[in-house]
């Protein structure tokens, strides 16, 4: 039979505060174990907890960039299990008033995946297996959550990593995290089922955890959709499971089975108020949002007339449309400092971690004085180009390579003597043109261009060009 899978994600984004949800810790990543604890975080009793304000205004902007409602009337919930990196035996998270609600996230193809809802909760310690023992350390206990809820919208394998993707990049823009699925600042589970095609009713799903990379959610869907296929080809049933998907080996196996909802017996959290998000306060996240994604790509593709596949190589990554912005912003033409980015930075980046990272010593004044000499036809791009690495190799400015006079460009008295010395020089060229072989214009551009040191305007040149041409 032919099935088509139906898919609804939830992912884990830690929040970029400094200090965690309920005490004052830090969020920082990494330290030696059980150093960015303290009685709060480690649930001792007798603690209370106290909501940090800036995390509920990160979940508040993450939900608006989403364009999500804003419940004015909120409030906290326990959601009880008992495994050691939770000390309390309870998360606080939040069950039926999530800040956040019908959203959603619109794919390239025009397609939008809703958001159910997006919550707030604390995220649990990490448990350490090493030499047969297991250690627990709780600094990530306590750092700030936001679960972002997806409805089963998703229909391939490709579409859930565009949603995982197009997620991520919006949440960098608007600062609320770094989402690094590499460390675990974003997490995604992806729940599958299967139905036969032409049917509407869902098939039991299974819930595959914690996939910490793009790419691995298109290769944890395959697996799942084989397996299930399999299932149920041999007319057996889906058991609803959470599954484990090993990427170093490319298989998917069963966890454990898995729990509802009911299974944790929420309750409104009684150690913390009910909340009220204020009116006022929604619009004035609203106001203060920045540019997104989507609207980014349109402007790169009119204002700054890039081709699509380039406008999208630079969008992608937030300190890069920040330099190339700042660059323009200085007063460099946007499409050279684009091509400059595109081939001269990014061949020296050869990861999308070493984009997203963007480390460059040159600043974007520095960028925009070297674009402003190929906007200027003061020097051409490859003469630029190799200028670029030199400044990028010592944080230099153009000064440092490129000497006043170098720069005075070509007046038009030189290239016009210059353009009638490559048409003496080349009566055989001549000929050839006026018999149509235009192509041996470019021995007389190549004269032009030795003699101007490649900094003659090509296009100035073959009109003078041409025009003595054509009085001969
Ligand atoms: P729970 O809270 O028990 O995890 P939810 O109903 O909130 O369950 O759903 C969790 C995720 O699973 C959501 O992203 C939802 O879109 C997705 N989902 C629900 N039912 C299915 C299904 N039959 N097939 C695939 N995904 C599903
Ligand atoms: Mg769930
Ligand atoms: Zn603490």
């Amino acid at each position: 039979m032919r099935y088509e899978m139906v898919c609804g994600m939830e992912t884990h984004v830690e929040l970029a505060t400094k200090t965690k949800i309920f005490c004052n810790c830090t969020t920082a990543f990494g330290g030696a174990p059980n150093t960015h604890c303290c009685p709060i975080c480690t649930g001792q009793p007798g603690t209370l907890p106290l909501l940090n304000e800036k995390v509920v205004e990160y979940a508040i902007r993450a939900g608006l960039a989403l364009h999500c409602t804003i419940n004015e009337h909120c409030h906290m919930d326990r959601k009880n299990y008992v495994y050691p990196d939770l000390p309390k035996a309870y998360q606080i998270s939040q069950f039926d008033e999530p800040v956040c609600e019908h959203g959603y996230i619109e794919l390239d193809s025009g397609k939008r995946i809703g958001i159910t809802r997006i919550h707030i909760e604390e995220d649990a310690g990490k448990l350490v297996h090493e030499n047969g023992y297991t250690y627990i350390d709780y600094n990530r206990g306590g750092v700030p959550l936001i679960e972002i809820v997806s409805e089963p919208d998703i229909s391939s394998p490709e579409e859930a990593r565009e949603y995982a993707e197009k997620l991520q990049l919006t949440m960098r823009y608007v600062g609320v995290s770094d989402c690094k699925m590499q460390e675990g600042s974003m997490r995604c589970d992806v729940n599958v089922s299967l139905r036969p095609v032409g049917t509407t009713e869902f098939g039991t799903r299974t819930e595959s955890k914690n996939i910490n990379s793009l790419a691995n959610i298109v290769k944890a869907i395959n697996r799942e959709i084989e397996r299930q296929t399999d299932i149920l080809d041999s007319g057996e049933q889906v058991l609803q499971a959470t599954m484990r998907y090993d990427a170093d080996t490319d298989e998917i196996s069963i966890m454990r089975l898995k729990e509802n909802s009911d299974d944790y017996r929420y309750f409104p959290e009684p150690d913390i108020l009910r909340f009220i998000i204020p009116a006022e306060k929604i619009e004035e996240a609203r106001r203060a949002l920045p540019e997104l994604p989507t609207a980014k790509l349109a402007r790169y593709m009119e204002e700054y007339e890039l081709p699509e596949n380039n406008a999208r190589q630079l969008y992608k990554y937030k300190k890069v449309t920040e330099f190339l912005e700042g660059t323009v912003a200085a007063g460099a033409g946007a499409k050279n400092t684009a091509n400059l980015i595109l081939r001269t930075i990014y061949s020296q980046m050869a990861t999308e971690e070493d984009k997203e990272n963007f480390e460059i010593p040159t600043t974007p004044a520095q960028m925009a004085e070297l674009v402003k000499l190929i906007d200027e036809k003061k020097m051409n791009f490859n003469s630029a180009a190799e200028v670029l690495v030199k400044m990028l190799g010592s944080g230099e400015s153009v000064s440092a390579y490129v000497k006043e006079e170098e720069l005075a460009g070509v007046s038009n008295d030189d290239l016009a003597v210059w353009c009638r010395e490559a048409v003496e020089n080349n009566p055989k060229a001549v000929e050839d043109i006026k018999n149509g072989k235009d192509k041996a214009i470019n021995v007389m551009f190549g004269y032009v261009m030795k003699m101007s040191k490649g900094k003659a305007d090509i296009k100035v040149a073959e009109g003078i060009i041409r025009d003595i041409i054509s009085k001969l």
